[in-house]
């Protein structure tokens, strides 16, 4: 594989940019994997890549349906930050972000990751209160935070309308400096490159209908593109976990949900970091194109259709408008919604299926961006040892039935409080 560097940039550019080379094959499928990965978003890419970097497994091959990050690996806001503070979330996010930081030297790919610093806005002094004990939380598990008054806050974002009489006032803030975004496509080509490199078939437009048995086993795939073989078959599929779950006879603790995402016209840098603002679920940063990204809450409604509906758009707007005002007369260019998976406690699931030859990767709700590399990571390892990393142990199944939920914020079936 060609690497990239400073050398082969110049030499490309002195020859016409004519030589560069395909970043990743496209080859036929085989009959048999050791590993048959079902779904070419980050997750999928990512396992392939820790599957034959950390385990030595490339007989893999990565189904993905349509084209490489075109779920929601593709469509989100790409925030990426640590701040959680339930155990379990807190240890797998941690490390997670230790990864995004050198994942652009491991993956010899520019993955545009941006800590720029992340703050979380509180409306109240219960929200207060609150973000200083994840903060404590956060610290005592050696992940940076720090508490923010409204003075700094203020400081920080001038913008913001901290003003007595603004919707929701500001009371102060929760601040991770070493969070921040990474461009998402990037992301996915990196890994795709980065995994392909190494052995691993990446197959666009094969869609996985169903399975191949043995007794009670599952030993392959039913595809568009015929049946393939696998001793082991694994699911990334985010939002149809539900449909492929089902054809392994699971009924999962998952709903698919919509969730919409808004870029504006591009404007010269003005947000410098990502503020979040849990009050309306609200959420924004700049791009290094200029648009500003925002999203809200879920459309609040099941669906597999990757189109969101026009409320949202108004809600998402009318709060954008109300904590900023001079984004009063930015035009919105595009808003588009993908399909996630919410579970049933807002914490994902990375375990083996209790069906042999299957393993779950599945129930991301609004944080599975973020998550890509150590889920990856740690799903690679419960594939290819049959036991789960530490930072997955937490992650199964089971938890749903025994009571061991790891609910981050929420309770119940109601994806919509996480
Ligand atoms: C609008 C929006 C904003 C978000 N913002 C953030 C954020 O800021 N930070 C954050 O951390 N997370 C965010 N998320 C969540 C995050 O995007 C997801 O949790 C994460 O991308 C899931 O990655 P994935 O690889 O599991 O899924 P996907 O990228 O959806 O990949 C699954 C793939 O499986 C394929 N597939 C499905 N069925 C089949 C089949 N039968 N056969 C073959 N292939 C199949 C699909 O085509 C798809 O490409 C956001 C999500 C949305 C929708």
């Amino acid at each position: 594989m060609q690497r990239y560097s400073v050398f082969s940039l110049v030499s490309n550019a002195l020859r016409g940019n004519q030589h560069w080379e395909r970043a990743w094959r496209d080859p036929d499928p085989k009959e048999e994997y050791d590993v048959v990965i079902v779904g070419g978003g980050g997750h999928g890419l990512a396992t392939a890549y820790y599957l034959a970097k950390e385990h030595g497994i490339n007989k893999v091959a990565v189904l993905e349906k349509g084209y490489l990050g075109g779920g929601n690996a593709g469509r989100n806001t790409t925030i990426v930050r640590s701040n959680y503070m339930i155990d379990g979330n807190t240890q797998f996010y941690e490390h997670s972000l230790k990864l995004w930081h050198g994942l652009s030297q491991d993956l010899n790919y520019n993955v545009m990751f941006s800590p720029r610093g992340y703050v979380a806005l509180a409306t109240s002094q219960a929200q207060m209160d609150a973000s200083a004990f994840r903060a404590n939380s956060m610290r005592m598990n050696g992940i940076d935070a720090e508490l923010l008054t409204r003075e700094q806050v203020q400081k920080l974002l001038p913008y913001l309308d901290c003003s007595p009489n603004a919707r929701f006032p500001v009371y102060g803030g929760l601040w991770q400096g070493r969070a921040g975004t990474a461009r998402h496509d990037a992301v996915n080509w990196g890994f795709a490159r980065a995994a392909d490199s190494r052995g691993v078939d990446i197959i666009q437009q094969c869609e996985v209908l169903g399975y191949l048995w043995d007794g009670g086993r599952i030993v392959g795939v039913e595809t568009t593109r015929g049946n393939i073989r696998a001793k082991k078959v694994a699911l990334a599929v985010a939002g149809s976990t539900t449909l492929l779950g089902q054809k392994a006879g699971l009924e999962l603790p998952i709903e698919s949900h919509l969730l919409q995402a808004f870029v504006t016209e591009p404007i010269k840098p003005m947000i410098d970091y990502v503020i979040a603002y849990g009050t309306a679920h609200f959420y924004i940063s700049q791009s290094d194109k200029g648009g500003l990204v925002l999203g809200g809450d879920l459309d609040g409604y099941n669906s597999y259709a990757q189109r969101g509906n026009l409320p949202i758009v108004d809600e998402v707007l009318t709060v954008a408008k109300a904590l900023i005002p001079a984004l009063s007369r930015l035009r919105v260019l595009r808003h588009w919604a993908g399909v996630m998976d919410m579970s049933m406690d807002g914490s994902p699931i990375i375990c083996k299926a209790p069906v042999d030859g299957l393993y779950l990767n599945c129930g991301w709700c609004y944080g599975g961006f973020k998550a890509t590399p150590a889920s990856g990571f740690a799903f690679a390892h419960t594939i290819a040892k049959d036991e789960p990393y530490e930072t997955n142990a937490r992650f199964t199944l089971d938890r749903f039935r025994r009571g061991y939920q790891i609910d981050e914020k929420g309770a119940g079936p109601t994806p919509g409080a996480h």
